[in-house]
Order: C-alpha cells, then sequence, then structure tokens
C-alpha cells in the first residue's frame, strides 16, 4: 500500500505502470479459473508421482503426488500458479478430490506389480480441511479401493493449523487413528512453531528446499538442518528433505542422519506408467 501510494504520489508513470500489472494479474486469475474449472470437468489434472527414497538403503519408500495440468491454450501451468487460484475460488474440493482418488487407485493398482507396497504422500490444502469432513473424504477414498490406510500419507503446511487450530487437531487426530500417515510440509519457512509438532500427530517432518539448496559445511542452512533433524528425532519424527539436486546434499544429508529424500537427483515427478518402469528399473 505505501509502495502504491509512493509510486501515485512521486512518479504518475510508474503508477499507472503497476495498475496496468495488477489488472493483467486479475485477467490471468480469471483465465486460470475458467480453464482450470474446464481441465477439472473433462480430468486433464493428473497426479504425478515424485520418489521419497530412504537415505539408509536408497530404496523408494513412497511417492508424492504432484498436480500436473497441460492446458491445451495455456500450455503448462505450475501448481504454484494454479492452486492458490484453485484455493481462492473453491475449485480446490474438485481438484483435491480427482488427486486423491487417482493417487490410491494408481497406487493400489501398481502395488500389485511390486514385491515391496509404497505408500503415497497427497498435499490438502487446509482451504480443503475448511469444508468441513475433509478426513472422512480422504478415509472414504482409500477404502472405496483398498490401499492400506498406512500406505498413504497427508501432507499439509502449518497454515492449517494457524487458521483452525482445534479443527484441524480433530481431523489429524482422525485420520491418525485410521492408520494414515500425516507430514508436516514446508518446514522452516513460515512461523515453524514447534508446539505444532507437539500437539500434533505428525509422522514425517519435511525440510523445506530452501535449506537444502545451498547446503554446504559450516553455513548457517548447515546448522539450521543439522538441529531440525535432531529436535525431530528427539519428538520421535522422521525427516524427509526436499529438493535434493546434488550428490553433495545427499552425503551432506546422509551425515545428518536424515531419514528420507526427494528431489531431480534421484527422479522428477513422474507420470504413472514412467514410474512403474522406473521402479521396474530399480529392483
Ligand atoms: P510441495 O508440496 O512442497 O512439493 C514439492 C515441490 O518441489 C514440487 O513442486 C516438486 O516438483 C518440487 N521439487 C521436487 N524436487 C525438486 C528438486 O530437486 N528441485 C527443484 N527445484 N524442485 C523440486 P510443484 O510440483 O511445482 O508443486 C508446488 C507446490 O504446489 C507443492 O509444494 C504443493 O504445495 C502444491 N501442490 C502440488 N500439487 C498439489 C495438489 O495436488 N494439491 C494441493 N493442495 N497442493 C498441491
Ligand atoms: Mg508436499
Ligand atoms: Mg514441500
Ligand atoms: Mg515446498
Amino acid at each position: 500500500f505505501h509502495a502504491l501510494q509512493h509510486a501515485k504520489e512521486n512518479c504518475r508513470g510508474s503508477y499507472s505502470f503497476y495498475n496496468q500489472g495488477l489488472e493483467q494479474q486479475t485477467r490471468r486469475h480469471e483465465i486460470i479459473q475458467k480453464r482450470l474449472f474446464t481441465a477439472l470437468t473433462e480430468g486433464k489434472v493428473e497426479p504425478y508421482y515424485q520418489p521419497i527414497v530412504s537415505l539408509h538403503d536408497m530404496k523408494v519408500h513412497h511417492c508424492e503426488a504432484l498436480a500436473r495440468w497441460h492446458d491445451d491454450v495455456l500450455g503448462f501451468v505450475s501448481p504454484a500458479e494454479f492452486i492458490p487460484v484453485a484455493e481462492s475460488t473453491g475449485l480446490i474440493k474438485l481438484l483435491g478430490q480427482q488427486i486423491m482418488s487417482r493417487s490410491v487407485r494408481d497406487f493400489s493398482e501398481l502395488n500389485r506389480l511390486l514385491s515391496q507396497p509404497i505408500g503415497v504422500a497427497v498435499n490438502r490444502s487446509p482451504v480443503e480441511f475448511n469444508f468441513n469432513n475433509d478426513a472422512d473424504e480422504v478415509i472414504r477414498f482409500a477404502e472405496s479401493c483398498g490401499l492400506n490406510p498406512e500406505l498413504v500419507c497427508i501432507e499439509i503446511t502449518e497454515s492449517l493449523m494457524i487458521e483452525a487450530p482445534d479443527e484441524a487437531l480433530k481431523q489429524l487426530q482422525l485420520l491418525k487413528s485410521r492408520g494414515f500417515k500425516l507430514a508436516l510440509d514446508d518446514f522452516g519457512t513460515g512461523f515453524s512453531s514447534l508446539s505444532y509438532i507437539k500437539h500434533y500427530p505428525f509422522d514425517y517432518l519435511k525440510i523445506d528446499q530452501s535449506f537444502v539448496t545451498d547446503l554446504a559445511r559450516q553455513t548457517d542452512d548447515y546448522i539450521l538442518v543439522k538441529t531440525i533433524i535432531q529436535m525431530a528425532r528427539n519428538l520421535g519424527l522422521k525427516t524427509i528433505a526436499e529438493g535434493i539436486e546434488t550428490e553433495q546434499q545427499c552425503a551432506l544429508l546422509q551425515e545428518l542422519g536424515c531419514d528420507f529424500g526427494q528431489g531431480y537427483l534421484f527422479s522428477r515427478p513422474l507420470q504413472q506408467q514412467k514410474l512403474i518402469q522406473f521402479m521396474e528399473q530399480r529392483v
């Protein structure tokens, strides 16, 4: 607001330019909203699966489902752009249902081909929990295709606990009591209040990519990651590092005792068929 006022008072040119930017943003938002609705009704938003490997034996432990949308007109649109639009328009409800049902179906199918079953982690937006009874829906989907809840992890960010602390606790406890796994996503980026980890029944703590990118010995990130891993271990949580791209990052995380890793070093998110090939090549 101050920046806007400043621009308005001191520089007419930049004010109108800023205004134009806003209009373009609103327009892009509207286009995405319309196209996304169509894409969802046509089933064109699909999960890709990114392997999460054990840093102890390098075996694939589970995969994270990540929504992918390739639009006929807009081309590839990043979830970083369309998830917020989906959240603000209510389309997240439909999107969440589709990603969830596809993921549990794909994994019960995949596990019939594997000697060791692997799990799937699905991101749930805090907005979805606000729609109420989100836990019930998750339970129904997993039951409908006979996938063991132990193989389904729900990833949420701490904003859920900030927005609805009591409701979040209720829903998470229900999921937990049915055997589902719970992960606290993007740890270290927000307030990262230690009380969340203590009061909510998480199994995994996901160390945000921003700590991994420049990870090297004797850096602040190294000390932070070390502290997070120690703390998680003392509280009985497993750690997953996001965004591992280099052997060096991987080696440092192993040295620090991080349990699991995810990143381009191991694999990009893959379409179901590609994941099957990937799994077959690894055994
Ligand atoms: P997230 O849950 O933290 O997912 C991890 C993100 O890191 C993904 O971005 C993944 O593609 C990216 N990533 C993984 N390994 C690497 C790496 O080595 N290097 C780099 N640079 N990036 C890596 P993506 O797929 O763009 O998703 C962004 C965010 O959108 C996700 O962050 C999640 O918050 C949200 N999202 C994605 N799919 C869904 C969904 O189905 N439902 C909901 N509610 N949110 C979703
Ligand atoms: Mg996630
Ligand atoms: Mg994350
Ligand atoms: Mg992230």
